[in-house]
């Protein structure tokens, strides 16, 4: 039976940090990463969310580490310049212009050699089934293309994006009984923004919206007309609600419905002065997801704790966002940070409360919703990942919890790889 160090599942931002740093401080053949998908990055790449952030506060860098390390390296290969604008002091610029647009597939490129490079075992179109706990160690059934097989890890960390490993092990999470809405993105082309006639695609979408070959919420932000679909060219506009996608099932509803608004909207514009030579081309192809499920952690996050800026003594990184809860009826609940605050993240709300050997990283860490809203974007994905493999790496060297290591010796490992700890 092959046996791994540790098991992350998920390649998303979270996990390619996580695995990634796990492989560097373990060696060859320790770390094993395992994705549903044909494609690492997840939300950043399989659904065109390929601008992460936020990795700069109030004129300064708060997030680095290998997360950022990826980006430098994306930029070399694609030949251009980090924009210096993310070091600016100038609260007017707003927080979108803070995330740092990145080539997609140069990415995908670049974290597959840098795991490869870690000595990473990269299991791609697999997906764990099962999860037994024995003793000290666990034994995870994988599904790959050509069937069942079980690994034995000593320590697993959950990047999926919806705790379907700490399910799987037992853990306790939170599952909201509202989330917010998914998105599916595409490049709209064949039409030039500035020549249309907004009036008439208004008067026309509400006619349509009776005729029930549109919905009232297809063009996203509430229930109304918006111009952000077709201003954005597709991306980041659509809002799919109502459905929690942290199962297949569900993942299966959220990627129908996604289409079959990309197919209304279609059909609508098509008919509309101006977009006579009207396109989609893929961007990503899955339908984002923004919410789904957390951990309950040994620390639960709160809005309160990450307005203020709590300083916890077991801090691993920063987290730097605005408060923005995507909501179905309001549109968008959204609070900037108020000057010179820089959020942290305790190393507790990675651990679950129930089940030993165990971490979470990236958007499932232990938060209630609104503080979830801002520490769910990918530079603190980026951050709780690699945080999540050192402590790993450590408590299995040291046979310790995670919880009960000393404190000071996850920071320096932290530090020697470049990442910024409070
Ligand atoms: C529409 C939209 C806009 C956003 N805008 C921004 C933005 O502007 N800037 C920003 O920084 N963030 C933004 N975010 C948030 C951010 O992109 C995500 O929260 C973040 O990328 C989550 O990273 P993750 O690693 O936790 O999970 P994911 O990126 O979801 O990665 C999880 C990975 O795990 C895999 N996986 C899932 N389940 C399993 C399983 N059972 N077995 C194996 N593999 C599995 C998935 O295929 C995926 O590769 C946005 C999100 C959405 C949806």
């Amino acid at each position: 039976m092959e046996h791994y160090d540790i098991l992350v599942a998920g390649a998303g931002v979270s996990g390619i940090c996580a695995a990634i740093q796990a492989g560097r401080l373990l060696g060859n053949n320790k770390v094993c990463l395992v994705e549903k998908n044909g494609l690492t990055g997840g939300t950043a790449t399989v659904a065109g969310v390929n601008y992460p952030g936020i990795f700069h506060a109030w004129g300064k860098q708060v997030i680095k580490g290998i997360g950022w390390e990826l980006i430098e390296k994306t930029y070399e290969a694609w030949g251009r310049t980090i924009p210096d604008h993310y070091y600016s002091n100038d609260d007017s610029i707003p927080h979108w212009k803070m995330h740092v647009r990145i080539d997609a597939m140069l990415f995908a490129a670049i974290t597959d050699r840098e795991l490869a490079d870690a000595g990473v075992k990269l299991k791609l179109h697999t997906m764990p089934g099962k999860v037994q706990f024995n003793g000290d160690h666990y034994i995870v059934t994988l599904c790959g293309k050509d069937g069942l097989y079980d690994v034995k890890a000593n320590y697993l960390i959950d990047c999926t994006g919806d705790a379907n490993l700490a399910f799987l092990a037992g853990a306790k999470l939170n599952t909201p009984e509202v989330c917010q809405p998914g998105t599916i993105s595409c490049y709209a082309i064949g039409y030039e923004p500035a020549t249309l006639d907004w009036k008439e695609i208004e008067t026309n979408f509400y006619k349509e919206v009776e005729n029930g070959n549109l919905q009232l919420d297809d063009f996203g932000w509430g229930k109304a007309f918006s111009r952000g679909f077709i201003g954005s060219r597709g991306n980041n506009a659509t809002h799919i609600n109502d459905i929690n996608a942290f199962n297949s099932e569900n993942k299966t509803k959220i990627e129908l419905a996604g289409r079959a608004c990309l197919l209304r909207i279609f059909k609508f514009l098509k008919k509309q002065k101006g977009f006579e030579n009207l396109e989609f081309k893929p961007l990503g192809g899955e339908c984002g997801v923004r919410e789904t499920r957390t951990i309950q952690g040994l620390y639960k996050i709160t809005v309160e704790d990450y307005v203020k800026a709590v300083d916890f003594e077991d801090a691993i990184c920063h987290s730097f966002y605005p408060i923005d809860l995507h909501d179905k009826e309001k549109g968008l609940d959204f609070k900037k940070l108020d000057k010179g605050k820089v959020p942290q993240v305790p190393l507790r709300s990675l651990i679950p409360k129930n089940i030993p050997q165990f971490l979470a990283a990236g958007r499932i860490i232990s938060s209630d919703r609104l503080a979830n809203s801002a520490l769910r974007v990918q530079a603190t994905c980026m951050a709780t990942g690699q945080a999540a493999a050192v402590a790993a790496t450590l408590a299995i060297k040291t046979k310790t919890q995670p919880q009960n290591l000393p404190l000071q010796d996850i920071k320096n490992t932290l530090r020697q790889f470049n990442a910024i700890v409070p």
